[in-house]
């Protein structure tokens, strides 16, 4: 989708990188034939890394184990990293929490160079990085480069909020007393993170942690872990000093547990999904850690009678197919009045054809596969409910040609609000569009759901817009606009999506602790 919205520029493979590290990447393990183009081009830029980061070192696996990573458009094995668990997380916290002692005393102006720095060389290796989330994650190149930009944004803009960490001083109302309040980083932070967003998802969690002062134990998704090991590899680069960034991956439960048992560790930030979300917060209580958690959407996209068909069209185009409908953001729910109905279907429909299916290094493709099987047979089933109980194809509704797990983007009209895909996130390339009458009715289905990440509405009246943005239950609202999160601005849900807010000033808070001093005896000579 992003491909086809960002201005049209050829891809260019890069063929002349310099090498970065003196040392040669620890990378020795299997390398898929029709990656290995790419590879050897993330080899020399020190790039591809296939162990995970411990205290500033390389590591495997204590056991040796090793995990399979997969281009999704192929099914190939890009390479193996590490299988870790326990003794590995235990190591990297006690790595993070010895590096907490200097970081957090280092002055926030010295903690922002080094996170401008590590920006620069995001940017600087932005295509590298966009080939590497195409091969691990499948999202089309240009898409993919776009994340890179959005990914980076998160550490240029928390390099500058380092240096505003400000406290307060409060009017005492006792003569002899003065009352300050300090801000102070709150430790040894655990960042759990999701494979749709393979950068973004990191550095918008990292990027203020380190700006407060705080240290990191990472654990990326199994499924894209490289992206990960590469952003790690040029924090170094950028001077970050070890241990303050480390990376574990493997079993995901053993590192959770790990991370949510230790007492050093005294924050977990997750993205992910609402059920292991509510797991980790559970589990957080033992030790009473500080937690924030960004989980699954139902988006409403609501479409007035009364809006500008082309921008509706756009917008819900922008806002459903984004990296091939899995984002927590998507539209879930596209609610139509029933004045347009019928001409927006048509609209949509004819624009969503023209999205072109395929591996996301070919030029043009919008939309890529999805992230495995299991998630393509979830999305059959929610269209094989759906129809069941009377939604109509429009369009779509079956596995793409090109077999894996392409799906050809689909629209379904006549969905009803009971149905599976109306209540559960869809994570896919399926437009459900749904039908209401009044306003009213449109705020009610919106609201009739335990998620309240983002939602949309499409409508030229600017008192409706202003009265449905304060009355929908979400912690986004796009208003004429279906791409809306940057890093300037808090991104978070209400409901069960979420707790905190990560972006713009307010991502700041979440690695903060409130200290209150009182001087006394401060009246007398
Ligand atoms: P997921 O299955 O919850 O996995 C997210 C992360 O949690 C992965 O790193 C996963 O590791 C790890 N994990 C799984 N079980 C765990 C456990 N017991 N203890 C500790 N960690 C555990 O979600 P996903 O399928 O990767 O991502 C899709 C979901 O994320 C969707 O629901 C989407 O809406 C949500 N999401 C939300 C936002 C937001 O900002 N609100 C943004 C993006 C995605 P492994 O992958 O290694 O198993």
């Amino acid at each position: 989708m992003a491909a086809r919205m960002l201005a049209a520029r050829p891809f260019k493979l890069v063929s002349h990188l310099p090498s970065m590290h003196a040392s040669t990447p620890l990378f020795a393990r299997q390398i898929s034939m029709d990656a290995k183009g790419f590879a050897s081009r993330l080899v020399d830029a020190g790039l591809l890394r296939s162990q995970a980061l411990i205290g500033g070192k390389w590591s495997d696996a204590y056991d040796g184990n090793t995990i399979k990573v997969h281009n999704p458009a192929t099914g190939d094995v890009i390479t193996t990293v590490p299988c870790m668990g326990q003794n590995e997380t235990n190591d990297a916290i006690s790595a993070a929490s010895e590096a907490f002692s200097s970081w957090s005393k280092v002055t926030n102006v010295e903690r922002s160079k080094c996170l401008r720095k590590w920006y620069d060389l995001l940017i600087s290796h932005k295509e590298e990085l966009g080939q590497l989330i195409t091969l691990e994650q499948g999202k089309p190149l240009q898409e993919a480069m776009g994340e890179v930009t959005y990914g980076a944004g998160f550490i240029e803009f928390f390099a500058e909020e380092a240096k505003r960490v400000y406290g307060d001083i409060i009017p005492s109302p006792l003569a002899d007393r003065r009352m300050l309040v300090l801000k102070q980083p709150v430790g040894v932070v655990g960042a759990i993170t999701p494979w749709n967003f393979p950068l973004a998802m990191i550095t918008r969690k990292v990027g203020p942690a380190l700006a407060c002062g705080c240290t990191v134990v990472i654990k990326p998704s199994e499924l894209t872990p490289l992206t990960a090991l590469a952003a790690a590899e040029l924090a170094l680069q950028a001077g970050i000093p070890p241990g303050v960034m480390n990376v574990v991956m493997g079993n995901a439960s053993a590192i959770g547990d790990a991370l949510l048992a230790s007492p050093q560790v005294r924050k977990i930030t997750f993205t992910g999904s609402t059920a292991v979300g509510k797991k980790l917060m559970a589990g957080a209580a033992g030790t009473v850690k500080k937690v924030s958690l960004e989980l699954g959407g139902n988006a409403p996209c609501i479409v007035f009678d009364d809006a500008d068909l082309d921008v509706a069209v756009k917008g819900t185009l922008g806002a459903k197919f984004r990296n091939t409908g899995q984002t927590c953001v998507c539209a879930n729910r596209i609610m139509v009045q029933e004045g347009i109905y019928e001409k927006f279907v048509d609209a949509f429909t004819k624009a969503v054809q023209k999205l072109q299916v395929g591996h996301g290094f070919s030029e043009g493709v919008a939309q890529g596969p999805l992230i495995n099987e299991a998630a393509v047979q979830k999305v059959e089933s929610f269209v094989k409910d759906a129809t069941s109980k009377g939604a109509k194809v429009v369009l779509g509704a079956k596995r793409h040609s090109l077999g894996m797990t392409f799906y050809e983007p689909t629209v379904l009209s006549d969905v009803k609000s009971d149905m599976i895909i109306a209540r559960d996130e869809i994570f896919g390339p399926v437009a459900s569009v749904l039908r209401f009458k009044t306003e009213d009715e449109a705020l009610r289905m919106a609201n009739d759901t335990n998620a309240g990440l983002a939602a949309y509405i499409f409508t030229n009246n600017v008192q409706r817009s202003w009265r449905v943005a304060e009355a929908l239950e979400y912690g986004l609202v796009g208003v004429n606009e279906g791409l809306i999160s940057t890093e300037v601005a808090p991104f978070g849900g209400v409901k069960q999506s979420g707790l905190g807010r990560e972006g713009s000033k307010y991502g700041m808070d979440e690695y903060l602790e409130v200290k209150y001093v009182c001087l006394g005896n401060m009246s007398s000579k």
